[in-house]
């Protein structure tokens, strides 16, 4: 990522810019905002470029319309008086921009800042359209990326659109993004630890892989735990595994050995009979019941994760130690939490990424006393194994 430019790079002294943005925020069934988040993160390099005498056509996706077309419950319409209040100034929202007769220019004159309705409204954004980025592309002087956690994905509005784009850049999202993601994965301080749960291993083959070379531990709960628990010969139930990714797990561990990376992985289970009975029983994560499943890691295996977390110095989180969602499995993960705040507080610089880590940490009030929120969760992933992103790549030239 050498040569990519950043925003202040550029003058945008009566220029247009087209900003790529993720305000793809939680709604509620009345369709108000229920976190904010994205959208406060993103807004500043809207500002930079206001302030700085210049005029922004915004453009983004939200949630996942089913087919072409408008729908009011993914309408950008929903999130239209959140991001006029932010950023004190009327906003235009256009919605058929992808028709020949269609001209920008006819807005910009009304307005200083027009906002794209959903992008996903057209097929053509998933499909990295050529006709379609070519048009996003030609309605502006200058394209900013400020999407980090939609970069993994080769869309018109994050990939193509840089092959149409004279000038580009990305923002300052995710230019804090690939400082911080830099910064845990390449600062000197050890012990590195990664945390990482959640219930698929399939997603999380090529950074495990790519962990091993860099980090101390790696503590795995989650789901994905069972999968390594099996391919050691444990017996782990009814619990969730993957039993196409044994073999994989299996040559992971042996790789780490190898590599003298310790990789932590629960020693006893919460566990219960059903997700939906809450008699719980803990059990040695090697020896369960045939009739019992795994749903949160036990006592002592949070006594265990805490020793390696507290002694860390530099700290990844993605993915929760269990089914977090449901109270009675959610000690863990917010066991978890607590121990990243408070190694934290001594010195130890964290990131979290991924969209349930995010929340346990959020639901927790700690996200004060984490040094990085990253706002990806596939994106960091990606990032973290292949050292760039697809669409972050064509504009590192
Ligand atoms: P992923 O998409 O792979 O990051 O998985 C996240 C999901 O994994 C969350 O919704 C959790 O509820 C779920 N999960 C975590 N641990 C378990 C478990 N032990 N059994 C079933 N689901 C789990």
């Amino acid at each position: 990522m050498k040569n990519i430019k950043n925003i202040n790079d550029y003058n945008f002294n009566e220029k247009v810019a087209i900003i790529r943005v993720d305000f793809n925020v939680p709604l509620d069934k009345k369709l108000n905002i229920t976190d904010t988040t994205r959208i406060d993160l993103g807004i500043n390099s809207i500002k930079y470029v206001l302030d700085n005498g210049g005029k922004c056509i915004i453009m983004s996706h939200l949630g996942r319309p089913k087919g072409n077309g408008y729908q009011k419950e993914y309408s950008l319409k929903n999130i239209i008086k959140y991001l006029s209040v932010k950023l004190n100034r009327e906003i235009c929202l256009v919605d058929k921009y992808f028709s020949d007769s269609f001209s920008i220019q006819d807005y910009l004159i009304k307005s200083d800042i027009i906002l794209l309705e959903n992008l996903r409204f057209y097929s053509e954004e998933k499909q990295n359209d050529l006709k379609f980025s070519k048009k996003l592309a030609a309605m502006a002087d200058i394209y900013i990326n400020n999407a980090f956690g939609t970069s993994h994905r080769s869309h018109a509005s994050t990939n193509s659109i840089i092959k149409y784009s004279k000038n580009y850049c990305i923002g300052d999202l995710v230019y804090n993004e690939l400082s911080n993601i830099n910064k845990v994965l390449f600062d000197e301080k050890k012990p590195f630890t990664a945390i990482l749960g959640g219930a698929k291993v399939s997603d999380k083959i090529n950074v495990i892989e790519k962990l091993i070379d860099l980090v101390d531990n790696i503590i795995i709960g989650g789901a994905m735990a069972n999968t390594f628990i099996k391919s050691k010969g444990g017996k782990i139930g009814k619990s969730l595994f993957e039993e196409d990714n044994i073999i994989i797990a299996k040559s992971l561990l042996k790789k780490a050995e190898k590599r003298n990376v310790k990789i932590y992985l629960p020693e006893d289970l919460l566990c219960s009979k059903s997700i939906n009975d809450y008699k719980t029983k803990t059990f040695n994560s090697y020896e369960l019941p045939n009739d019992y499943s795994g749903f949160d890691i036990g006592y002592n295996s949070i006594i265990t994760f805490k020793k390696v977390i507290l002694n860390s110095k530099k700290i990844i989180w993605n993915g929760p130690m269990g089914v977090f969602e449901i109270d009675e499995f959610s000690n863990g993960t917010f066991e978890i939490c607590k121990f990243v705040t408070e190694a934290t507080k001594k010195g130890a610089f964290s990131l979290v990424g991924g969209g349930d880590s995010v929340s346990a940490v959020k639901k927790n009030n700690q996200e004060n006393n984490i040094s990085f929120i990253s706002t990806g969760g596939g994106a960091l992933l990606e990032f973290i194994s292949n050292g760039t992103l697809p669409s972050l790549e064509l504009l590192d030239n």
